[in-house]
């Protein structure tokens, strides 16, 4: 069961609506490109915990604080046995391991994404024994993108590749898992403690008055709504429909986001 579901993020939102609205360097396109990929890798991730049991609970996007230090967990789920951390990496292409080293094949290279998850599971253990709630815990870190490929990689059962991944989620949702109190208030405490955006987060520089107006689609996000008929907008790019009255809200929700952060 589904506690808590996946949103985008206000950065994301951010980062989508200057992308159409205004022109971003190489930078900023490249980093909100970054992030549009993630969050469709989670939500890829999501349509594989659809079969799952009644009897697990999953929270999504946890953004959690502990000693001033954000993390955020993409899946966390509660089961029987033990709290289990899914770090999604939507990765595309060929990547190689050498030692502690993570690499693009073209020899440029990235954050270790096994010491991201390491920190992640150490300050959630942290946060959990300063409430009082002491549950085993188990990180796992989930390649998902089809098109990926890891060179060197020594067999280890927190990484999750492509090719395993059916096999590993079919293994996870047989166990048996009955839930108790316990379970059920330790999701309460994770959602009281949930945060809903980085305060920190970066965004690109921008004024108001620069800012291309106009109503975005809500699913390929292009300027291109007509009016198809009294009450409705067609998008003539991906033939979308939506309210007039729906799409006027999320847009005074998308200009609030831009105004206020
Ligand atoms: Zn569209």
């Amino acid at each position: 069961m589904v506690l808590l579901p996946r949103f985008e993020s206000p950065e994301l939102l951010i980062l989508r609506s200057l992308a159409r609205r205004k022109h971003l360097s190489d930078k900023d396109y490249h980093y909100y490109e970054n992030h549009e990929k993630g969050f469709e890798g989670e939500k890829k991730f999501d349509d594989l915990l659809e079969s799952f049991p009644e009897e697990w609970l999953f929270l999504n996007g946890l953004l959690l604080e502990y000693n001033n230090s954000f993390f955020q967990i993409n899946t966390l789920g509660i089961a029987q046995d033990s709290l289990y951390i899914f770090d999604i990496k939507y990765f595309e292409g060929d990547f190689t391991i050498d030692g502690e080293l993570w690499k693009y094949v073209s020899g440029t290279p990235l954050k270790n994404p096994l010491h991201q998850l390491q920190r992640c599971e150490s300050l959630l253990k942290r946060l959990l024994q300063e409430k009082g709630q002491h549950f085993p815990i188990k990180s796992y870190l989930v390649f998902n993108h089809p098109h990926f490929t890891l060179y060197h990689a020594s067999p280890d059962q927190t990484m999750i590749l492509p090719s395993q991944i059916n096999r590993f989620m079919t293994k996870l949702k047989h166990n048996k898992s009955n839930l108790n109190d316990k379970h059920r208030k330790l999701a309460d405490l994770l959602l009281a403690e949930n945060h809903p955006y980085y305060p920190n987060a970066y965004k690109p520089k921008y004024q108001y008055s620069e800012l291309t107006k106009g109503i975005l689609c809500s699913k390929c996000h292009s300027f291109f709504l007509k009016k198809l008929q009294p009450g409705t907008l067609i998008c003539q790019s991906c033939s979308h429909e939506e309210s007039i009255e729906n799409a006027v809200l999320r847009s005074l929700q998308e200009f609030r986001f831009l105004k206020e952060k």
